[in-house]
């Protein structure tokens, strides 16, 4: 289901597809920062966990649209091993939490992606 996405959501995709500079994280194919996506293992509805860079993983076009989304008992499978047991029960918890982001809030945040971003320029 397709939801709006803001400037946050650019900055941020764009941030974690660098981050993995380039290589899809799950088959290690190297695919270049604009091929890859953004995955969400949470859905960017959950706003505790939209911008959270554990809940994100930089994905090539088929690891992200059919192997995660297609099964997503292998998602969750890969997410535990990505995140280690404790590291996905932290985030699944994380997950139930409520998250209302302020104006303020959301400016720092685009202020942080930006800054981040720039290392990789
Ligand atoms: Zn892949």
């Amino acid at each position: 289901m397709k939801i709006k996405l803001s400037e946050e959501d650019r900055l941020f995709s764009l941030y974690i597809r660098n981050k993995a500079n380039g290589i899809c994280e799950h088959c290690k194919k190297v695919k270049g920062v604009k091929r890859l996506q953004a995955s969400h293992y949470f859905g960017r509805r959950n706003k505790a966990l939209r911008w959270d860079e554990k809940n994100v993983s930089a994905l090539c076009f088929t690891c992200h649209m059919v192997v995660m989304t297609e099964n997503p008992h292998y998602h969750t499978k890969w997410m535990e091993k990505k995140l280690g047991k404790v590291g996905f029960r932290k985030l699944t918890l994380a997950s139930n939490k409520l998250k209302k982001w302020t104006k303020d809030e959301l400016k720092e945040l685009r202020a942080s992606l930006r800054k981040k971003l720039k290392e990789y320029n």
